[in-house]
């Protein structure tokens, strides 16, 4: 974000994926919900993104699928294939797209993970708490040169 007196830059996707990179936590659609649990809880994520042979996207599975599928079908639910809990249309944004257009479509989706594609390739993921945590960094850096400018002046 640029310093007091200059125009505002629009923050991107990309200001995030320099931060926290591009490591992105896959499946294939034929894993278990047990062990889409494991992967979840050992990477310490709420979502992973399930990739076909191709490495095409196809579907995003989220803690919130699993509950779904657990409250639906019990324990049992955990040896099903992701592939019936997973979400198949997938909400996708690209780098150059603005953290704010970002925002409005996690909030009108109701969802809190965006897979960041490049052409069709799978190229970062972005969560709420990246933006969460980015805007912050954000409001600090202005709230800093806020106080250099009143002092300097
Ligand atoms: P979340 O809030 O990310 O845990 O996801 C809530 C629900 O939205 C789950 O059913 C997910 O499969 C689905 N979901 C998560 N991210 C996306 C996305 N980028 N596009 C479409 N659906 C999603």
């Amino acid at each position: 974000m640029a310093a007091v007196g200059n125009q505002e830059e629009a923050m991107l996707v990309s200001d995030i994926l320099r931060g926290k990179g591009r490591d992105v936590v896959t499946a294939s659609p034929e894993k278990s919900l047990g062990q889409i649990v494991a992967l979840l809880s050992e990477r310490r994520i709420g979502a992973l993104v399930v990739l076909g042979a191709s490495g095409n996207v196809e579907g995003i599975i989220s803690e919130r699928d699993i509950v779904k599928a657990i409250a639906r079908d019990g324990a049992k639910a955990l040896e099903r294939p992701a592939s019936e809990s997973m979400t198949r249309r997938v909400v996708s944004c690209r780098e150059t797209d603005t953290v704010q257009s970002l925002m409005e479509r996690m909030t009108e989706g109701r969802f809190r993970h965006v897979p960041v594609l490049d052409g069709d390739v799978l190229a970062g993921i972005v969560s709420i708490g990246d933006v969460v945590k980015h805007r912050l960094m954000d409001y600090e850096t202005e709230t800093q040169a806020m106080r250099e400018y009143i002092t300097h002046a």
